[in-house]
């Protein structure tokens, strides 16, 4: 029988132990919490793994606690520009937006660009035409406006540093999210959304909305959800290095997954982590910073909400 299961993250940049307190993190928990379960009762249901991966990064984009939709940084203009991804693997059917502003749920977008559009990627001012055509509204700064958030940007704002959420010499607090899932049809799938980086400026864009870096899903190998620091993610093409692992050199999910993440990734000095699942059901969810917030289930009796190693 089909094992269907699930796998979501809130970014691999979580707060440092020490300021981590039990009210807080019991907060993150619980998000991590209800986006599994939004994501896990649809596939129990017969719903498909694109739709659940969909709805659980909604539900994260929803909280103020993660890098992604009401969560996202500022950029250097004090802005907010978001990038989404999403792809299915069956068909390897994708859609990713980029530098998009106001949009409530930036994975609700992509998932329009890979359903609704002949395209594959859209940024910026054409991506915002592309979703008024399909009849979205916008949210004003307000929506998005987090104080913490607003004060990570003011320390840096007026320098050329950007800084990653991830930056292990900070309290980071907040992340991108994404989420994979296999359904019981074997079908995998993987959608990844970011607010990008704090203070980010001439239209930066990292791995979270790129098919292959940040987020890939194929049938015959896995689906993967990224986060850490985009710019290494891109060049180590890293969710379709997890993939090509499996495909040529005959690696199980877990296996190509540590490799990438805890070897490959780490030689070119890149910080982060992953989520996978496979069309067997199996999960992986190796980071190599000090923590990731991350959640699992299975129909087989697994459930996990972790946060650090
Ligand atoms: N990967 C994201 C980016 O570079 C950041 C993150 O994972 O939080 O835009």
């Amino acid at each position: 029988m089909q094992t269907i299961s699930i796998a979501i993250h809130g970014g691999a940049g979580t707060l440092v132990k020490g300021m981590m307190t039990p009210a807080l993190e019991k907060e993150y928990k619980t998000a991590l919490q209800n986006a599994l379960d939004a994501g896990y009762v649809l596939l129990k249901n017969g719903g498909t793994s694109v739709d659940a991966v969909a709805k659980a990064v909604c539900v994260l984009e929803d909280s103020h606690l993660f890098n992604a939709g009401k969560g996202a940084v500022f950029t250097a203009e004090e802005t907010h520009e978001m990038d989404a991804c999403i792809m299915e693997g069956n068909t390897r059917n994708a859609g990713a937006v980029s530098l998009i502003s106001g949009i409530k749920n930036p994975i609700k977008l992509a998932k329009d660009v890979m359903e609704k559009s002949e395209h594959v990627f859209l940024a910026g001012k054409g991506a915002m035409e592309f979703a008024k055509t399909q009849g979205y509204s916008l949210k004003d700064a307000s929506y998005f406006y987090d104080e913490f958030r607003h004060k990570q940007w003011l320390e840096i704002k007026d320098t050329d540093s950007f800084q990653l959420d991830h930056a292990s010499k900070k309290d980071s607090k907040f992340g991108t999210v994404g989420a994979v899932a296999c359904d019981s049809f074997g079908n995998v799938a993987a959608a990844t959304s970011t607010g990008g980086m704090t203070n980010k400026r001439f239209g930066r864009v990292g791995d979270s909305p790129m098919v292959g870096a940040g987020n890939y899903a194929n049938n015959k190998t896995c689906a993967i959800s990224c986060t850490g620091s985009g710019e290494f993610f891109i060049r180590g093409v890293v969710a379709y290095d997890v993939s090509c692992l499996m495909e040529f050199k005959g690696m199980s999910l877990n296996e190509a997954s540590e490799e990438v993440i805890n070897k490959r990734i780490l030689e070119i000095n890149g910080d982060g982590g992953l989520v996978a699942v496979d069309a067997n059901g199996n999960i992986a969810m190796p980071f190599n910073t000090e923590g990731m917030y991350r959640a699992c289930k299975n129909s087989k009796g697994l459930e996990e909400v972790l946060i650090y190693k």
